[in-house]
């Protein structure tokens, strides 16, 4: 069954810079001009978006979730109006070491994602900036895109070519996926 196309996107890393003390507050919030031109054209294709985050911050205890929606309004506001298609977004409180479902690599939040928006794996990509994006997405049968505008080490980078597509940043993976959805060829940016 074929449904409207998915992005599937990670936050922090792709949309909004990564911290490694993760973004805790508003003032820590910084646009990629990638990632908000990637999601301008996502808007525009009519693709619909959902974010799938970890936040080990609220297990770590640095951060409750009720912040941690506060900031997430505040990430979405800061992108402008292309953050009109974030249609749902999904948040894994939970520390590594909580074995839960959701926290990626594990594909919880993508399976729910794609049950919620009513599509198939065939019918949407990911969007990461590390290798627990990748294997989410690739547990889930979904294609995965490792952009390189946060925490993907060049060995990570290595490690995944051959199992993720690399881009520069959330823009060139855009661009590559509307091509493709159009039965058009791009050349890697
Ligand atoms: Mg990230
Ligand atoms: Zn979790």
């Amino acid at each position: 069954m074929a449904g409207r196309p998915v992005a599937l996107l990670d936050r922090d890393g792709v949309l909004v810079r990564n911290l490694d003390g993760y973004v805790r507050d508003e003032r820590d919030v910084v646009v990629l001009d990638g990632g908000r031109r990637g999601l301008e054209l996502l808007a525009r294709a009519g693709v619909q978006v959902a974010v799938v985050t970890n936040q080990a911050c609220v297990g770590k205890g640095l951060l409750d979730e009720r912040r941690v929606l506060e900031v997430h309004d505040h990430v979405l506001a800061s992108l402008g109006p292309a953050a009109r298609c974030v249609v749902a977004t999904y948040v894994c409180p939970h520390r590594a070491d909580d074995g839960c479902p959701c926290r990626k690599p594990a594909p919880g939040m993508v399976h729910a994602a794609l049950h919620d928006l009513g599509a198939g794996p065939d019918d949407a990509f990911l969007v990461g900036d590390a290798p627990g994006d990748v294997h989410a997405a690739l547990a889930a049968g979904v294609r995965a895109h490792l952009v390189r505008t946060g925490r993907a080490t060049p060995d990570d980078v290595r490690a995944l070519a051959p199992v993720a597509r690399v881009a520069a940043d959330l823009e060139a993976v855009v661009r590559h996926e509307l091509a493709r959805r159009d039965g058009r060829v791009t050349v890697d940016a």
